[in-house]
């Protein structure tokens, strides 16, 4: 069989339960590719070798015994670091976990597993999927597979890295303001940040808990519906997740027409600070659709403005009460436990030297929004906003059925480029925050390369909540169109490494 490396997680599960492959072949041809290139790459925090193997032992055994297999049995997947694993190590990408061996699963490990699911590893990320870059990990950057010197978006770089170098068909993330959809966008891949409630957050480690969300990272859009399909659903340990079927998004991805759909651009999203070949590959997504029968209408959204400003308040006032649970007494890194500091003491020589810079900063940046003399002024004004943005969507959805934009506003940075510039790092999430705010569904995925540098440029499509499947069939779409006229990118062009 050709290069296992290079299937489709559709594929893959193809040829698993046809007998073509095993599912230790695939597993195997991942691992050893892993062992080739991710010394340059570093997607991987953790490799789990023995459990991947066993959990890929186990669907040939049930196939052999003539038992049904799952869509996604046997294909192999990377799990960001943020989500608990049963005797694997999550460390959140942060040295204030390092060490820390979970003694249960999430809800979203445990239906990984019960699908077949073979688990590689755990994915490098931003500190507490606080980033832009992957360069806010403790654990040292990972390389964007188009061009290692360039960043793979964040926090979940090292999963949108490990589909772009072929370590794994499929991948995990999780989305507070843009983390997959801005690694999707900048490293060719798919990305989808389902409605908020529509993946469970148990055993998922909170950074902001109202913009937190799951969700799926493949090559195609039919893969990440695939992934979709198998995390999401009501999850009665998470008390905001969604009690309602999963909306249909595998049929949605096999669907792809979009003849009559009312496509609305986001009018905001353009200008200054958007490169040309951004703006260029963007614009002729929307011919695209067009051309394919869809009616595009342009659409204003005036409170998106203030959304990064409003998210830049929201994200770490919450960060700052989630993460008061890390005090060198429960889990992790403890520090000074010589007998000669008090427990208080010990609690904050641990955060000192187990948080990293920005997770301090914002920790410092939410308690002082939360501060009784300034929290109306902040907080507050922040909420009202975030109310405003959910009306814009309102407003739009009264008229469209999707929304697009472009994902992010460049391609990829260099490393090193914006990390002393907190500002200039936050701005590559302008476009993806407000459907956080809003609790909206919305997909990235690849639209062609970049005239002037070659890299991945991404488009954005945003849906209203529980509406996910729109994503899906306005994805196929272009993805079909775009793979028509110029191929697939990723999977033909791949970098070699
Ligand atoms: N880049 C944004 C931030 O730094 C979003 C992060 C995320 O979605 N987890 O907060």
């Amino acid at each position: 069989m050709a290069d296992l490396t290079r299937l489709t997680a559709a594929e893959t599960a193809a040829a698993i339960a046809s007998g073509e492959a095993s599912a230790v072949e695939v597993t195997q041809a991942h691992l050893d590719r892993i062992a080739a290139v991710d010394e340059k790459v570093h997607a991987f925090l953790h490799v789990d070798t023995d459990g991947a193997l066993g959990a890929a032992e186990a669907v040939d055994a049930k196939r052999a015994k003539g038992e049904e297999l799952g869509p996604l049995a046997g294909v192999p997947l990377a799990l960001k670091d943020i989500f608990t694993t049963e005797g694997v190590p999550t460390t959140v990408g942060s040295k204030i976990l390092e060490g820390w061996i979970p003694p249960y699963d999430a809800t979203l490990t445990k239906r990984l597993k019960h699908a077949g699911v073979v688990i590689l590893g755990k994915t490098n990320m931003d500190e507490f999927a606080m980033g832009s870059s992957t360069e806010n990990s403790a654990y040292g950057p990972t390389g964007n597979p188009w061009d290692l010197t360039r960043i793979p978006g964040g926090s979940g770089g090292g999963s949108a890295a490990a589909l772009a170098s072929f370590q794994a068909p499929l991948a995990i993330g999780t989305d507070t303001g843009g983390s997959i959809r801005q690694p999707a966008a900048v490293t060719g891949t798919v990305g989808v940040k389902p409605t908020y409630g529509g993946v469970s957050r148990y055993g998922m480690v909170a950074f902001s808990s109202s913009l937190d969300q799951g969700g799926p990272c493949a090559r195609t859009v039919l893969d990440a519906a695939l992934l979709h399909q198998t995390i999401a659903g009501h999850d009665p340990m998470d008390s905001t997740s969604i009690d309602a079927p999963v909306p249909p998004v595998v049929e949605a991805a096999r669907n792809g027409d979009v003849r009559g759909l009312r496509v609305g651009v986001v009018k905001e999203f353009a200008g200054e600070g958007y490169q040309a070949g951004v703006m260029q590959r963007f614009t002729e997504s929307v011919e695209l659709l067009r051309e394919l029968g869809a009616e595009v209408v342009e659409v204003s959204c005036p409170s998106f403005t203030y959304a990064l400003a409003a998210y830049y308040v929201i994200a770490p006032s919450e960060c700052s009460s989630n993460l008061a649970r890390f005090d060198g007494l429960r889990y992790g890194l403890r520090v000074a436990d010589d007998g000669t500091h008090s427990a208080e003491e010990v609690t904050a020589l641990t955060r000192e030297a187990g948080f990293g810079p920005e997770v301090k900063r914002r920790i410092m940046l939410g308690t002082y929004a939360l501060s009784s003399g300034y929290y109306d002024a902040y907080y507050g004004s922040a909420q009202k906003v975030r109310t405003l943005i959910t009306r814009d969507f309102q407003r739009a959805f009264g008229d469209v059925d999707v929304l697009v934009s472009p994902t992010t506003p460049t391609t990829a940075f260099p490393i090193g480029e914006r990390a002393d510039d907190p500002m200039a790092m936050y701005l590559a999430d302008l476009c993806t925050i407000p459907a956080n705010l809003a609790g909206n569904a919305a997909m990235s995925l690849p639209c062609g390369l970049a005239p002037e540098d070659g890299l991945p440029v991404g488009l954005q499509i945003i849906a209203p909540a529980m509406a996910d499947d729109r994503l899906y069939r306005v994805g196929a779409a272009v993805e079909a169109g775009f793979v028509e006229r110029w191929g697939h990118p990723l999977l033909e062009e791949a970098p070699a490494l």
